[in-house]
């Protein structure tokens, strides 16, 4: 992409593991990637079983870096043996969360380990068939990846008999239209399919029926480039790097008002004040803190009073937030939660696929509650009507969206509330002493 600068931080402070080879001269070719390891782990993969494969991934703590966190081994586990129909690996590279740029650089600067991960990942469930759903915003990256996919054709990393192995592997790229619905599993089948990105009910779930009916493993880019890793050095190593439960290292998408954004490689478990205050140089211009959304736009908000969290699954959910797809917005004190609220939910409203009610209006209805905000319009009863409009979109939609929507407006709602106050009394914004639109 011209005028594409590398969004890739540097800190002491990382922990290399799927990012060390980014600075490789040539690094995309496949042969500084096997100077560098590239497919050791996936001859070593070939060599064992399925079962072993699996269970090696399941003991890594390894869980899926697309936002759930589930655990990748056992995701693995649930597709069955013996399927009458064909059985997929699917690649999500359709990275849409705000906040979230960690798969971009994956696929721009190592797409061989993300190959290499997908055909260990399609032995260890026998499947015959990957696919790499990329973004419609990143077409850019389908050269870099196509190109890989071709070099591994080449050198029988890929096809039939691979490495003499007899197992079979085909692999190709599918571009999105640029739907962040179709980040949805189900949604991005469906749109993978030829239909339109719509989400399907679960279950079944995707591992039991998925693409085509067929058995299917949906895998986030930065969760399958972690295998080869996992393979290579064993499930010990890999959870070690971690804390408990949660393996191995993490992409933070560092960004907002910090001195140093960027993309950073640090352990599972590191802790956020220090990704901010270290790893970040601070806050920006010397500004106090004011809110953290720790893991893409979809996280409720963390106040700077709750910033004292290690970085991982389980802690951040203890804290009332999520670790989400990693993309860390640091939000200074001078930031308007009423145009920051305003702002996410125009993103939702815009990307609701409209199949179900709460999501569809109620994200609309969102919208236009804070759009009259920030032209200085609203009512006294507009923040319990918002609080009240969100708590009805939660858990009540048919996919993760509207939960994406709501949560961090009842967030914002509750721990802000004192600024929609302001707008209220003052007829604008204090932060920016007019009205504003978003
Ligand atoms: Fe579509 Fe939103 Fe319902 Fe998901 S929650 S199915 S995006 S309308």
């Amino acid at each position: 992409m011209p005028g594409y600068n590398n969004p890739m931080g540097n800190s002491p402070l990382e922990v290399k593991v799927i990012s060390k080879r980014f600075g490789v001269p040539n690094n995309t070719s496949l042969d500084v990637f096997v100077q560098h390891d590239g497919y050791k782990a996936l001859k070593k993969a070939l060599a064992s079983t399925p079962e072993d494969v699996i269970n090696i991934v399941k003991n890594s703590g390894l869980r899926g870096r697309g936002g759930a966190g589930f655990n990748t081994g056992m995701k693995w586990s649930f597709v069955p043996k013996q399927s009458a129909k064909p059985k997929y690996v699917v690649c999500n590279a359709d990275e849409s969360e705000p906040g979230t740029c960690k798969d971009r650089p994956l696929m721009e600067y190592d797409p061989h380990q993300l190959i290499e991960g997908i055909v260990i990942a399609g032995f260890a469930i026998q499947s015959h068939q990957g696919f790499i759903y990329i973004r419609g915003e990143y077409r850019y990256l389908l050269d870099i990846v196509d190109k890989a996919i071709a070099e591994a054709y080449a050198a029988g990393y890929l096809g039939q008999n691979i490495q003499g192995s007899g197992f079979d592997f085909e692999l190709c790229t599918h571009t999105g239209a640029g739907a962040y619905e179709c980040g949805e599993e189900t949604a991005l089948l469906n749109s993978l399919e030829g239909l339109r990105g719509y989400p399907r009910i679960k279950p079944p779930f995707p591992a039991v029926v998925g693409l085509y009916g067929g058995p299917t493993v949906v895998n986030n880019v930065e969760t399958l480039s972690n295998v080869p890793h996992i393979l290579l050095n064993g499930a010990e190593w890999y959870a070690n790097l971690g804390s408990p439960k949660n393996g191995g290292t993490r992409l933070f998408c560092l960004s907002g008002h910090v001195n140093r954004p960027g993309v950073y490689e640090l352990p599972m478990g590191f802790p956020l004040r220090r990704i901010i205050e270290e790893v970040g140089g601070g806050v920006l211009g010397g500004k106090k803190l004011k809110a953290i959304v720790p893991g893409g736009s979809s996280c409720p908000v963390l106040t700077m009073d709750e910033i004292d969290v290690n970085m991982d699954y389980d802690s951040v959910a203890k804290a009332g937030s999520m670790l989400g797809s990693g993309g860390v917005v640091v939000l200074d004190e001078d930031t308007c939660m009423v145009k920051f609220v305003g702002r996410i939910m125009r993103f939702y409203a815009h990307e609701s696929c409209g199949w179900c009610i709460p999501c569809r209006e109620g994200t609309s209805w969102l919208k236009h509650l804070f759009d009259r905000f920030n032209a200085g319009g609203a009512l006294p009863g507009d923040p319990d009507t918002a609080l009240d409009v969100s708590m009805n979109i939660l858990g009540k939609t048919l996919c993760p969206l509207g939960d994406a929507a709501a949560m961090p407006t009842i967030s914002i709602l509750k721990k802000f509330r004192h600024e929609f106050e302001e707008h209220l009394q003052l007829g604008y914004c204090p932060h920016e002493k007019k009205v504003v639109s978003v």
